[in-house]
């Protein structure tokens, strides 16, 4: 039987927690439970009052202070177990909303207090273990290395991790010192210089859990743990071989090699992560946490880690706010018209996310190809331990290829992806209409045709919608959801809805030539044509943008995307702004050689069998610093006129969807934020004179920037 801890502490408890006034039964602590079982085991269950997760901040990290106090000075207790209340969090990390707009002394105060708190559970004389179900992220997975065993569930929700490093900062609460003591440094820096979060299996394979059980048996074998005698476990830090400092050089070179070629040292907080866990690795541990202490501090504050923070705000709320206005339906089966790259891509991510799809292309061939592109996707998925041999067979089993047009009447949702085409798409919308029932929502995957005009010419336009994904699906995050004069609020409340479900980030523009990301992305790719029209490499036209942070350069990128296609959306945007852009001659010069780029093996690279021609070594700095100037400038100040024409409900889901849908450099914030930073007056100056040095017609005619 469990009892009361606190019932068990007598004299001690008055001191700790003061008697409330009978008539307002406060609870000594509100985010924490704290019990004790007949045989003396002390359990601190986390669950924090009005929230769905439970996070670290200056209230709930000094109410686990008072619980470890309680547990330390009641004699009866000889082992503590942690636990959550939550049913898909253990704990989360620490609260990020008062990190952010906390004054320096305040984080100081919280990464204090936090190290503090998390030393007095190591030091706890008696064995402890953390039973970790759910999310065990950041300030979370700090707290079990605290502890002397962890035991985790084996449902898919539990992820452990320390993401630290994607935000700017790095683990301060004790997290590169202990991690690298637990798994030894070369794996501890795997996973932090990463932030990537593992499942409970891996963590084991890694050392970082020590026994792994269904939900239902953590208690359990907590208890059997702590009857059989805590498991014994070699340091691999103990290792004389680690206290070489020629040994841990070499392999913080080697980590700090990657993260440079991966990065262009752009990123300060996995560089600092280095260095803090190699050192630490063999420091005493008061030495290490004031490592850990100044380099958090010196991270926390620039700009960098505000972008980063912000982001992961900006993410979050796109991910889950419900659309404002209209009722959300619920979408159960989804048809998908096209079984091309794209309409293959969208069957396999929404098939392999729980729904029944139908597969229709007219052509029995490329209805072929696209199943089996989709089983090479789950293929690929289950080499990569990321999905199981039972998980591909269910997403194979739930979509369904089909080449009649069959009847579509019980289908909450028909996506289109077939080729691009108005005249084939208004019939095809035709037909689908006429297939569907009276409330099916009929979405358009066009990159850049008039959603507007394709609604028009059926008799309910307000079911039509587009939904933008990007290429590749299973890899790209953002879907534009875009909607028409004519599209209803319930039709954009469920296609928000049935978006952030399949765990994409939706961001809702109106319809306009290009959308949002392409139009964007169209006047700075044509401009990189005219660099390069100008004599400039393709190679450092594309060094330019990556030393920008671009994750990929103009040029490769049109290459990937196919100059066909860039010449058809450009075409669309031309059409749409004559006075600021016109078509490329020589992108349709190459287009009419059959020079379309990587699907030829031939555009402004070859492409052959090895693979692309590597970059030289040397570029003309003054030259990469030009072309990064001019195309830099000419994204931000295309996006300020998208920001400016009101096409998201909200600036700053430009930046959003810049840096989901084409990798813009996060650290930069997007850019509007990026053009912010730069002041509005220096930008203005910046861009009339490229104004006047280009000729006409160009897009650098500066628009004003709005706040984000
Ligand atoms: P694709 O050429 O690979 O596939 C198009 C498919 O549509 C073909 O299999 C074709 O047989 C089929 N099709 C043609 N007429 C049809 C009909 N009447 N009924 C059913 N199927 C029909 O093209 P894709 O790259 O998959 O592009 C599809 C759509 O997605 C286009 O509108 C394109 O602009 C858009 N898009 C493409 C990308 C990309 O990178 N490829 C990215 C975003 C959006």
């Amino acid at each position: 039987m469990n009892t009361h801890l606190l019932d068990t502490l007598a004299a001690e408890k008055d001191a700790f927690f003061p008697k409330p006034p009978s008539t307002l039964r406060l609870q000594p602590v509100s985010h924490f439970r704290l019990t004790m079982d007949d045989a003396g085991t002390a359990w601190i269950t986390f669950d924090m009052q009005g929230s769905a997760a439970n996070v670290w901040n200056e209230s709930t990290l000094r109410e686990f202070d008072l619980c470890l106090e309680a547990v330390h000075r009641n004699k009866a207790a000889k082992a503590l177990v942690i636990r959550s209340g939550k049913d898909k969090i253990f704990i989360a990390g620490a609260d990020l909303k008062a990190l952010r707009s906390a004054p320096v002394r305040q984080v100081e105060t919280l990464i204090e207090l936090g190290q503090g708190v998390f030393n007095r559970l190591a030091n706890l004389p008696l064995p402890k273990i953390a039973l970790i179900h759910g999310a065990c992220l950041g300030g979370g997975l700090e707290l079990t290395l605290a502890c002397d065993a962890r035991i985790a569930s084996d449902a898919e929700v539990t992820r452990l991790g320390l993401p630290e490093t994607q935000i700017g900062l790095i683990p301060a609460w004790g997290g590169s010192t202990r991690l690298p003591r637990l798994l030894g440094l070369p794996a501890a820096l795997e996973m932090i210089v990463s932030g990537k979060q593992v499942k409970s299996s891996a963590a084991k394979r890694l050392g970082l859990v020590d026994k792994i059980v269904p939900r239902e048996l953590l208690e359990k074998a907590a208890s059997e743990m702590l009857a059989a005698g805590m498991p014994e476990r070699e340091t691999p830090l103990s290792h004389g071989f680690w206290k070489l400092p020629g040994i841990r050089t070499a392999l913080a070179h080697r980590v700090r090699s990657q993260v440079m070629e991966k990065t262009r040292g752009l990123y300060h907080a996995p560089l600092r992560a280095i260095e803090v866990a190699t050192e630490a690795a063999v420091l005493p541990l008061a030495k290490s946490l004031e490592l850990e202490r100044h380099a958090i501090l010196d991270l926390a504050l620039t700009s960098e880690t505000e972008h980063l923070i912000d982001l992961f705000f900006r993410k979050e709320e796109a991910s889950k706010k419900p659309f404002p206005r209209g009722i959300a339906l619920h979408v159960h089966d989804v048809a998908v018209i096209g079984a091309g790259v794209m309409g293959a891509g969208i069957a396999h991510w929404i098939s392999s996310r729980g729904h029944h799809v139908l597969m229709q292309d007219v052509n029995v061939d490329a209805l072929a190809r696209g199943m089996h592109r989709v089983h090479d996707l789950l293929t690929e998925g289950l080499k990569r331990r990321a999905i199981s041999r039972h998980d591909l067979n269910d997403t194979m089993d739930r979509l369904k290829p089909e080449h009649k047009p069959v009847p579509l009447g019980h289908y909450p949702i028909v996506i289109e992806a077939a080729t691009e085409d108005m005249a084939l798409k208004k019939k095809i919308f035709a037909d689908l209409a006429a297939r569907s029932g009276p409330d099916t929502i009929l979405a358009t995957n066009t990159s850049a045709l008039s959603i507007t005009e394709l609604a028009e010419t059926l008799p309910h336009p307000e079911r039509v919608i587009g939904l933008h994904f990007f290429n590749p699906v299973h890899r790209m995050p953002l879907v534009e959801v875009i909607t028409t004069a004519h599209t209803s609020d319930d039709v954009i409340a469920t296609a928000v809805a049935f978006v952030q479900k399949l765990g994409k980030v939706p961001v809702v523009v109106k319809d306009s030539p290009g959308f949002v990301v392409n139009r964007i992305l169209m006047p700075y790719l044509m401009e990189a044509v005219r660099l390069y029209e100008s004599g400039i490499p393709a190679e450092t036209i594309d060094e330019a943008m990556l030393e920008f942070g671009m994750p990929m350069g103009p040029m490769r990128l049109l290459d990937e995307i196919g100059l066909d296609v860039a010449v058809h959306v450009g075409a669309t945007l031309c059409a749409a702004f004559p006075e600021r852009l016109a078509t490329s001659p020589l992108l349709e010069r190459l287009v009419a050689e059959g020079k379309l780029g990587k699907k030829t093996g031939q555009g402004f690279y070859k492409h052959d069998a090895g693979g692309r021609k590597k970059s030289p070594a040397v570029h003309d700095q003054a030259i990469v610093e030009h072309a990064q100037h001019r195309l830099a400038l000419l994204l931000a100040n295309e996006a300020a006129r998208c920001a400016k024409e009101g096409l998201t409900r909200d600036a700053a889901d430009i930046d959003l969807a810049m840096i989901l849908g084409t990798g813009y450099p996060p650290f930069r914030g997007g850019p509007l934020t990026w053009l912010h930073d730069l002041g509005e007056d220096n930008a203005s100056v910046e861009l009339r004179m490229l104004q006047h040095s280009t000729p006409e017609p160009n897009s650098f005619e500066p628009s004003s920037i709005p706040q984000v």
